[in-house]
């Protein structure tokens, strides 16, 4: 017997008819990437999001083609989504701090047909462009008057582009399964590959990270995500914002400690997202200049592990809640989020802080486990580490065109390259990626759990754990430390920093201090760069 209820699809456009009629005039805040802070609202991305899906369709662009965007988080970005998806085409991110050959890579892998990008990049695709056969044009999001001279093919200023339309349009019709937006990974091992996002999974995303436990979106708060767009749908927040009628503040191409703070504190920012990095640098700037947010309530911090100094400064000094959050690209991307559950929450401070320094337990909509080499499930009791395995409607079957085979086991769980333990009250913690983990005398060490503790010494700017080759132990840790400015740091004193906080045996064998690190596109350690240069690095104790 079939349900009796309305077939409703679930297709993104809807969102942003519901914020238009309930939340017509909630704020859209943005600091533009030609200077002044615009607002608008979403009446008016609605509107103008018309436009640019009337103007796709005229452009001749057809349900399923790919449009690619390069840009800030922006009011103009996130119409422009909202207009390509409901043009019944697909936007392709694309995350201008690749490399120029991987962004080459990924536009003619996914065909994309034109590209909305903004005046910060348009050197760099000039650049490229004669290797971008596919792109019939490139619209820059600006008005004719900041509109550069530029050779780019058939290049026009957004503003004039969709001046040429009246928004008089109906949304293309779409199935809820068919692709609305693309992201390919940052590819830190082999060639990036694209994950492509349903209508669907972005909408099941969205109720399910807006969710008291997780992001608890209202129609009360104010959302800066400095997590961009780029970055796997801002962590669904170019959904779920709308969708729940919070206003979003929007930062442009500032991600600076000072322009963050300047638009939480001018805007009321209740709630924010991003990664460490970007949070010590704005914790960086408060210190100094002695400065408070009042009204920031919650700090959504995922991306890479976020570290236990971090959510105690947070938390004790700023008042704001850490909720660590845990997701890749091929999840839409959250999948863990670390809300105390309620007989949690009444553990001591130091233990509390132990649950929040996890990634979090699974969103409704993701289930999890972990296991050993051979997919045998391994116990949930917080010591023992595995690979760490997710299924469900917002996780990827497979990546644009077949790349990377069959990427499900037996019974449709996708291998997250993650190593991780997961508690018995639910928590999953993230102890390595699984070619990082470092593999001393059969057993396995955690670097993620090293480098955590090592930022917690108060002149390291930044640390990294990698494996170098022992004869005796196979691997053995290597610490890589990246002081503060103007700090100077020994090594007896970062390892007696380090002692009884780790077990003896995972106590780093060297320390190596260094200017900088490198770091992916995406903000993480690139660790296959690091274990290159310290290829041939011999440790004091390979002597021994
Ligand atoms: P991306 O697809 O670029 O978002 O990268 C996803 C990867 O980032 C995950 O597979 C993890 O290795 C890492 N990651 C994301 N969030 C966290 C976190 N909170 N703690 C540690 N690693 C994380």
């Amino acid at each position: 017997m079939q349900g009796l209820m309305q077939d409703w699809p679930l297709t993104c456009n809807r969102i942003i008819d519901h914020a238009a009629v309930q939340f017509g005039g909630h704020k859209v805040i943005t600091r533009s990437v030609e200077g002044p802070i615009v607002e608008t609202t979403y009446r008016g991305i609605r509107q103008r999001a018309l436009k640019v899906a009337q103007r796709l369709v005229k452009e001749g662009i057809k349900s399923g083609d790919r449009v690619g965007t390069l840009a800030w988080n922006t009011a103009r970005h996130l119409e422009s989504w909202y207009g390509i998806l409901g043009a019944g085409a697909v936007y392709h991110t694309v995350n201008p701090r690749l490399f120029p050959e991987q962004i080459v890579y990924i536009v003619n892998h996914a065909e994309d047909r034109l590209m909305l990008a903004d005046l910060t990049f348009v050197p760099m695709l000039e650049q490229i462009a004669d290797k971008l056969p596919t792109i019939e044009r490139y619209v820059i999001l600006t008005d004719g008057k900041h509109m550069p001279a530029t050779k780019l093919k058939n290049a026009v200023a957004y503003e004039d582009w969709i001046a040429e339309v009246d928004g008089d349009f109906s949304w293309v019709k779409v199935d809820e399964n068919d692709a609305a937006g693309m992201c390919y990974t940052s590819g830190t091992t082999g060639r990036p590959k694209g994950v492509v996002y349903s209508h669907r999974s972005n909408m099941l995303q969205a109720f399910a990270t807006a969710m008291p436990d997780v992001f608890s979106i209202s129609s009360n708060d104010v959302i800066l995500p400095v997590v961009p767009l780029f970055h796997a749908n801002s962590w669904s927040l170019a959904f779920s914002a709308p969708m729940n009628g919070a206003s979003l503040v929007m930062p442009g191409a500032k991600l600076d400690g000072a322009s963050t703070y300047e638009l939480l504190d001018t805007y009321k920012v209740t709630a924010t997202a991003g990664v460490p990095t970007v949070w010590l640098a704005l914790l960086d700037h408060m210190e100094k200049h002695d400065l408070k947010l009042p009204h920031l309530k919650l700090a959504f911090i995922g991306g890479s592990a976020c570290p236990r100094s971090m959510i105690e400064k947070f938390q004790d000094k700023y008042n704001v809640l850490v909720r660590h959050a845990w997701g890749m690209t091929e999840m839409s991307p959250v999948g863990t989020a670390g809300h105390l559950k309620p007989h949690v929450a009444k553990f001591e401070r130091e233990k509390r802080l132990d649950v929040q320094e996890k990634q979090g337990f699974s969103l409704f909509g993701v289930e999890m486990k972990i296991t050993d080499d051979n997919g045998n499930e391994l116990p949930w009791d917080g010591k023992t580490f595995g690979r760490l395995k997710v299924r469900g409607g917002t996780v990827a079957r497979s990546y644009f065109k077949g790349e990377g085979g069959e990427i499900l086991d037996a019974e449709g769980f996708f291998d997250t390259g993650d190593v991780a333990t997961i508690d018995e009250h639910g928590y999953m913690k993230i102890t390595d990626r699984s070619k990082d983990v470092i593999k001393s005398g059969g057993e396995w060490i955690s670097s993620i759990e090293i480098e955590n503790i090592a930022v917690g010494h108060p002149d390291v700017a930044e640390a990294a754990v990698i494996g170098v080759s022992h004869p005796k132990w196979d691997e053995r840790p290597l610490l890589i430390v990246v002081p503060k400015k103007d700090k100077k740091i020994g090594k007896t004193e970062m390892l007696e920093f380090l002692r009884g906080k780790i077990a003896k045996w995972w106590m780093p064998d060297d320390v190596i201090f260094v200017n900088e690190i490198p770091h992916t596109a995406t903000g993480k350690i690139l660790k296959t760069a690091l274990r290159e240069q310290f290829r041939s690095y011999r440790l004091p104790s390979a002597a021994e």
